[in-house]
């Protein structure tokens, strides 16, 4: 889609604040490609930098039952708010408990809060997933909150510290969990810590070695210390002091500059990735780097040149100038 007339109308429904056409511009942004930026052109430029909250954790320990009840809470506190859940399984998509639908209903109906899940990888960048663009397409449309849920496995509970500015690490006192977020790097990215399904008897003790864990860390002047709160989402216990803490977090983030900061960061790392795809894309066209690939691969295959000899010669009919004049 160029930046035609359906563009336009979808662009002036989605100001206009029609339910339908945000659900159009992210699944056009789900698709990729050209219809995805010319979106993104006329969109971006109404996103005002809403708060990014990320929730991630292992499988099962209640990520999608706390975003819940954080959006009630939220909308309680007058904010607008956007639920991406990149979970194929969440409640958001119709995979969960019915109980877990049901809930989701009432706020369904509630047109402070919209709510989406996104199944797809793809990206104007191509590298990262899409949930970055949806975010603040979801703050172009007026969402002042925008609560982002992780599937939990693999990369995608890292990736999400490169998206939001305050994350929530959600974990379980059964199955050791401590131990594996310590492995996978949980660690280092949580801004809060819930301990959830207190509930169950062995939580005070797994929290308090969360606690010690990050007693460890060193933290900079005047930086934020991780808390660690205790929380059953089943029964709704702990609930209020996590939405607290969240507000907390994201009044030091304001007042330290890091609020800011971040969103800078986020930014560039698009442009980053959405210049890399552009030129592996080019590259992958261009007819010389083919041919000389082509030529030279049996040199390369019978080991008479070395695969990074190639490259430097391949280098030569792709440089990218770095400064005027520069090499
Ligand atoms: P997610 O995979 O991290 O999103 O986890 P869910 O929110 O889907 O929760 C997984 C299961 O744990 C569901 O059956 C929830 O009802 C249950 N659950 C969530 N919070 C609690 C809790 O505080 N205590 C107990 N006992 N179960 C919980």
């Amino acid at each position: 889609m160029e930046r035609n007339a359906a563009v336009e109308e979808l662009l002036e429904r989605f100001a206009a604040g029609k339910t339908a056409a945000l659900a159009r511009a992210i699944s056009i942004i789900e698709n990729g490609g050209a219809g995805a930026e010319a979106v993104m052109d006329g969109i971006y430029p109404r996103a005002s930098g809403a708060w990014r909250v990320g929730f991630t954790g292992p499988p099962g320990a209640g990520k999608s039952t706390l975003v819940n009840l954080m959006t009630r809470i939220f909308r309680a506190r007058e904010r607008q708010i956007g639920v991406i859940a990149v979970d194929p399984s969440s409640p958001f998509s119709g995979g969960a408990l019915l109980g877990d639908r049901v809930r989701m209903q009432d706020l369904a109906i509630d047109p402070g809060v919209y709510v989406r899940s996104l199944a797809s990888r793809g990206s104007l960048g191509g590298i990262s997933n899409c949930t970055d663009e949806a975010a603040d397409v979801l703050d172009a449309f007026g969402k002042d909150l925008v609560l982002i849920e992780t599937v939990g496995v693999g990369q995608s509970e890292l990736e999400i510290a490169e998206t939001a500015h305050t994350v929530v690490v959600v974990l379980v006192p059964e199955s050791g969990d401590g131990i594996q977020a310590m492995k996978a790097g949980l660690m280092e990215i949580g801004d809060v810590f819930v301990m959830n399904k207190a509930d169950h008897s062995d939580a005070e003790i797994a929290a308090r070695e969360i606690e010690t864990a990050l007693r460890l860390k060193t933290v900079p002047g005047g930086g934020w210390r991780p808390p660690v709160l205790l929380a059953s989402a089943r029964e709704e216990r702990g609930i209020v002091e996590i939405a607290d803490t969240l507000e907390k977090h994201r009044r030091w983030l304001g007042e330290s500059g890091r609020f800011a900061a971040k969103r800078r960061e986020i930014l560039f790392a698009r442009v980053r990735n959405a210049l890399m795809d552009r030129i592996t894309r080019r590259l992958d066209r261009a007819a010389a780097v083919r041919r000389l690939v082509e030529e030279k691969m049996d040199e390369v295959y019978s080991g008479r040149m070395s695969p990074y000899r190639l490259v430097r010669q391949l280098e030569g009919l792709v440089r990218i100038d770095d400064a005027p004049g520069g090499s």
